[in-house]
């Protein structure tokens, strides 16, 4: 990562501008007094022409022909330009030209328009994690090549990248990932199979989207997170550690090589590791309520179950193995959970389509990202049909 010295933020692009991240991000932009010049959405064109309204972007984009059309009807009266499809996505990223581009686009269609926005804005605001985690070391060195540094948004991260502040790079021993375990910690497998939709999606101490949620409740997304950590600080796998951290208070540690571990603490809220990527190395009046030490009377730490939940030591493994395995894994992993939220899957069922998955169609060894793009492709037919195999087994036994 690069390091610059001007923290100021007046132009600001927003990827994914109608999801959690991006909303947050909108209100980032707002606190920070920043222009917002580009947005860009999938498929919900009404809730996306009100944000369009209120911000009045130069470009807008949708990832959806057909919504994009509607959107450019419904925008006639304004002068925003209105892009549609993938390729419109991609357009407004090369011509973003802002000092920040977060990317808040879920799965791995952010890696085009981040490689794109890497050769037109200064600073990468990178929430997107399915992309990292499928094809880290390539998107990075992109984004590299492009001209543009990247800061993390994920609060695990940016606490990592906050607490490298206060050390050199050579004289770091270990990250460490802290986890809230979710809300089905400490079940064990067998009370983990009647597990709704409903149950998975009340995340004790974050708000978010609902595929990252489920991620969560499955210790899933802390896996991809020690993936996206190996390539974001070049870290060996053995040097990153999970701990489960039930307050969500820590949100990751930095120990060095003296033993020192220097942490980054704050309330549950996205919008400080937005805004501090968006004013890195300065910081500006925050969003989130302040803690108040008199109520956090106790942090406790446990280590991870991964009997009861695999997927984190699954990740482990496919990111070890390298090549297409942490693309086939995530591709899997958001079939089944797709599945999962629409009552077609049992929430165990889920691992079993990711583990079965990445062991059947993963490969090691140096990929292109073509090859990574068709791995997930194919993991995304695998998994869906081992998923509804499974759907229609369960039907003929009710
Ligand atoms: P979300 O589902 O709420 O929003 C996703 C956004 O991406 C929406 O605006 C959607 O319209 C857009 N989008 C989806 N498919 C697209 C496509 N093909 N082309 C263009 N745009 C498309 O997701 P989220 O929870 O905001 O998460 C966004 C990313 O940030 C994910 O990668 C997630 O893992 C990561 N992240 C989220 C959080 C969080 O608190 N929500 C925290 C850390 C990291
Ligand atoms: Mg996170």
């Amino acid at each position: 990562m690069k390091i610059t010295t001007d923290g100021e933020c007046r132009h600001v692009a927003i990827f994914g501008a109608t999801g959690s991240i991006g909303r947050q991000s909108l209100d980032v932009a707002d606190n920070l007094g920043a222009r917002v010049d580009v947005l860009t959405a999938g498929s919900r064109d009404v809730e996306f022409e009100a944000i369009c309204r209120r911000y009045k972007p130069r470009i807008a984009a949708m990832s959806n022909t057909d919504a994009a059309s509607r959107l450019k009807t419904a925008l006639a009266d304004t002068d925003i330009k209105v892009y549609g499809g993938e390729n419109g996505v991609e357009s407004a990223a090369y011509e973003a030209d802002a000092d920040n581009a977060v990317i808040a686009i879920s799965g791995m269609a952010a890696s085009a328009p981040m490689m794109a926005a890497a050769k037109s804005c200064r600073r990468i605001c990178m929430a997107n994690k399915e992309a990292i985690v499928a094809a880290g070391q390539l998107l990075l060195a992109a984004i590299r090549d492009g001209g543009a540094e990247l800061i993390p948004v994920d609060s695990e991260h940016s606490a990592i990248f906050q607490s490298l502040q206060a050390g050199r790079k050579e004289d770091v021993a270990k990250l460490i990932l802290t986890a809230s375990g979710g809300p089905f910690f400490g079940k064990k497998r067998a009370e983990l199979e009647k597990i709704t939709p409903a149950d998975a999606l009340a995340h004790p101490t974050w708000l978010m989207g609902p595929k990252i949620t489920i991620d969560c409740a499955m210790m899933m997304n802390k896996g991809f997170e020690v993936i996206e950590a190996m390539h974001l600080f070049s870290m060996a796998l053995d040097d990153i550690e999970v701990i489960v951290h039930r307050e969500s208070v820590i949100h990751s540690m930095v120990e060095y090589r003296d033993g020192a571990v220097i942490a980054q603490l704050g309330a549950p809220d996205m919008r400080t590791a937005i805004q501090y990527a968006m004013t890195y190395p300065t910081r500006a009046d925050g969003l989130a309520q302040r803690l108040d030490w008199r109520m956090a009377k106790s942090l406790t730490f446990y280590p991870p179950d991964t009997e009861s939940f695999p997927l984190l030591a699954l990740a482990y493994d496919a990111a070890r193995r390298g090549g297409t395995y942490p693309a086939v894994m995530s591709a899997a992993d958001e079939v089944a959970v797709g599945k999962f939220l629409r009552g077609e899957l049992d929430f165990c069922d889920i691992f079993d389509v990711v583990i079965e998955t990445t062991q059947k169609l993963g490969r090691s060894g140096d990929v292109t990202l073509d090859e990574i793009v068709n791995a997930d492709r194919e993991a995304r037919v695998v998994a869906g049909e081992l998923s509804d195999r499974i759907f229609a087994k369960r039907r003929g036994a009710v």
